[in-house]
């Protein structure tokens, strides 16, 4: 029998979990068909901006453009003319097939420095380590087993204590380490790893996975088709029930899936017994008392406040670093206690830094007192800490914003009101279209923050055309619109049923 080619980013996959990759080889037909999430998408090209300003680094360096066996050839033809540095050089072997972001000859060694670029920024760094150094030995073990002696293995990726200042220096902005001993230390392991993913890729198809006690953000592409009986709401739909293992576990095994046939005496945390009983009894939970002093203690005029921001992996703007979640736009709902509510917004149109004008218009639109109702205060309080970084003469207003956060999304979160229709989630989107029927984001043409992302990149440091960008610019300020709108609706609706 012939078995699939096994790359790299199969083997990781291995890694994380072998019955899915077996399912990703073998059947991957029955995987539940994910749209492509745009988050994942915009990752993807973030690694590739990082990959090619790598390159970089090595001006003389020749690129392997073609994939698999024509690759692999095209990547001999480049070795024996005597190239000496190969971006996504690829090798075929016994069935594993690499490419290496960059390969270099060692004269000295007479072999070859083997160069991975990752695209996180070292802030992950030692979580993700051991999955690179996997990554590197695979490549070093396919390298070694195709002729090619391996002297050096090096990590390269961005340096999280970078910050722009004018040109952007490369060596400055990316770090690299020597992870020679440590690939040579995992080399035996990873090759009996290699020989395990080989016999499994032969075997039966799987019939059950470790998923079934894991809570639902474990669950992969292939859990549908394993457990086809789940219904739409259920155990695993618990808020974060996959940090209570043994609780999970103990239902599992009495068979208890369905929501519905959870009993009072299962041993479950206060939250969700809560989450159960709103379901059951269709009766939603409200801590009136809490909330109201909440909501009492909070100073007029009210501004109900949503940034949106520009991660980029390769800095665009002085002042910031990589994956820096730059503020572009915002939009403000001002209400006052008389119940006038006002509307304020900015968009930045253009490729200069936004850190500047974003600040001193915040500045502009809120006053000195009242309280600021965000949804996710961790977001928008990182954002106001590094506006004030950029801008210290306007600091002392942006981090006193911080004290004066309100944040509505813990309302849901720690259930003083709970609907059964939350199903345990407490995003905007899952809480407005319960709440506020009349609201829908489907409705317009950017529709969720990953979207509004992409289309402000191309908008403006891509090719968008020149006849289109007022429109588009609109659509942003739309959105973000709507996010504040939603907060308030939402306020204003939790006020409504506070009176009843
Ligand atoms: S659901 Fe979990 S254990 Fe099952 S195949 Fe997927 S990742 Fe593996």
């Amino acid at each position: 029998m012939n078995l699939p080619t096994i790359s790299k980013s199969d083997f990781l996959k291995f890694y994380e979990c072998p019955s899915y990759f077996w399912f990703y080889k073998n059947r991957k037909s029955v995987l539940t068909k994910k749209q492509l999430d745009p988050f994942a998408e915009r990752l993807i090209d973030q690694g590739q901006h990082v990959e090619s300003k790598v390159r970089e680094l090595f001006p003389e360096g020749k690129m392997v453009y073609s994939y698999g066996e024509e690759a692999a050839a095209d990547t001999e033809r480049l070795i024996n003319e005597g190239v000496q540095t190969i971006f996504q050089a690829s090798f075929l072997h016994d069935g594993l097939f690499i490419m290496c972001d960059v390969l270099i000859w060692n004269d000295l060694f007479n072999g070859w420095d083997l160069i991975e670029v990752k695209s996180s920024s070292s802030t992950d760094f030692n979580r993700k380590k051991e999955h690179h150094l996997i990554d590197a030995c695979f490549q070093k073990i396919v390298l070694d087993a195709t002729g090619h002696k391996v002297v050096n293995v090096y990590l390269v990726e961005l340096n999280k204590e970078f910050v722009k200042n004018g040109e952007i220096i490369l060596d400055e902005l990316f770090i690299q380490s020597e992870v020679t001993t440590e690939i040579i230390e995992r080399e035996k392991v990873v090759l009996a790893d290699i020989a395990h993913a080989k016999n499994i890729l032969s075997a039966e198809q799987p019939t059950k996975c470790d998923c079934r006690y894991k809570g639902r953000s474990s669950h992969c592409a292939a859990f549908n088709y394993l457990y086809p009986q789940t219904p739409s709401y259920s155990v695993y739909d618990f808020t974060a029930i996959g940090s209570s293992k043994k609780k999970l576990a103990k239902l599992v095994d009495e068979g208890i899936i369905d929501i519905n046939d959870v009993r009072e005496d299962h041993d479950l945390s206060e939250k969700h017994k809560n989450q159960w009983r709103v379901h059951v009894d269709d009766e939603a939970i409200l801590a009136k008392e809490i909330l109201q002093e909440e909501f009492d203690a909070l100073q007029f005029p009210i501004y109900f406040l949503d940034y949106e921001t520009l991660p980029l992996a390769i800095p665009k703007y002085d002042g910031t670093y990589p994956y820096q979640q730059t503020v572009i736009q915002y939009s403000l709902h001002i209400l006052q206690k008389d119940g006038s509510i006002d509307h304020k917004e900015y968009i930045h149109r253009d490729q200069s830094s936004p850190l500047r004008i974003i600040a001193k218009k915040l500045r502009e639109d809120i006053s000195d007192q009242g309280a600021v109702i965000v949804w996710n205060k961790t977001f928008e309080a990182k954002c106001n800490k590094d506006l004030a970084e950029a801008n210290p003469e306007l600091s002392d207003f942006l981090l006193k914003l911080n004290g004066r956060i309100y944040d509505l999304m813990e309302v849901v979160r720690k259930q003083k009101y709970l609907r059964k229709e939350f199903k345990g989630k407490y995003s905007i989107k899952t809480v407005l279209p319960v709440m506020c029927p009349e609201l829908d984001y489907e409705t317009l043409e950017v529709s969720n923050g990953t979207q509004a992302v992409m289309e402000y990149e191309n908008l403006i440091f891509g090719l968008y055309p020149s006849e289109q960008k007022e429109q588009a610019f609109k659509n942003l300020l739309e959105y973000c619109k709507l996010d504040t709108w939603a907060m308030l609706r939402i306020y204003q609706e939790l006020l409504k049923l506070l009176k009843d």
